[in-house]
């Protein structure tokens, strides 16, 4: 089974996602976290997309792209996964689904994590304080909301037109949203 987590910044995909992977012993594949390695190790990969995240842009696709093909690729994520933090563009979508169709796949499940704008800044300046995330800066997380907004936002009417987008409503306590994705997702 695969399972698109889809929100703003701050929505929380990154939890619900850990748990709801953990809950159905699928592997969760997170391009912030693999970029935030990259970046750490000082990799190739790394300082291509250094800039494009504490600046609050998304790494360019013809970096991303490949990153995703081979995530995918990956031997743990042949029977399912849970996507965070990607499909995040048209492009990163079509190459999702095109993949997924080949080997006879598909995404089953999109869920929307609903949390009104000023509670995703709230929610990023706390873990700012706490983690000290070079993007959770004010003017990027700005520029994370309007990229968001424009580029990532769209993606749900795509996936929208096949009926497998879920709303959920991301501002109650962790473990409420838990039990709801689990409602939604059956199992
Ligand atoms: P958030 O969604 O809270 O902003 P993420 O960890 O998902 O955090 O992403 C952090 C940054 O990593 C993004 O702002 C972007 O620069 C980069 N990034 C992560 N995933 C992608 C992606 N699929 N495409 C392009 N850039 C990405």
């Amino acid at each position: 089974m695969f399972i698109l987590l889809l929100g703003a910044p701050g929505s929380g995909k990154g939890t619900q996602g850990k748990l709801l992977a953990e809950r159905l012993g699928l592997q969760k594949i997170t391009t912030g976290d693999i970029l935030r390695t990259a970046v750490a190790g000082a990799t190739p990969l790394g300082l291509e997309a250094k800039k494009f995240m504490d600046d609050g842009k998304l790494v360019p696709d013809t970096v991303v792209l490949s990153l995703i093909k081979e995530e995918l690729a990956k031997p743990e994520a042949q029977q399912g996964a849970v996507l965070d933090g990607f499909p995040r563009t048209a492009a990163q979508a079509e190459l999702v689904d095109r993949t997924l169709a080949e080997r006879g796949q598909r995404l089953n499940h999109v869920l929307l994590l609903d949390v009104p704008e000023e509670e995703v800044v709230r929610r990023m300046m706390a873990r700012a304080a706490r983690e000290g995330r070079s993007d959770d800066t004010p003017d990027a997380i700005k520029t994370r909301l309007q990229v968001y907004q424009r580029d990532t936002a769209p993606l749900i009417a795509h996936f929208a037109q096949r009926g497998i987008v879920r709303r959920v409503p991301g501002t109650g306590t962790v473990d409420d949203i838990a039990v709801e994705i689990q409602r939604i997702i059956g199992r």
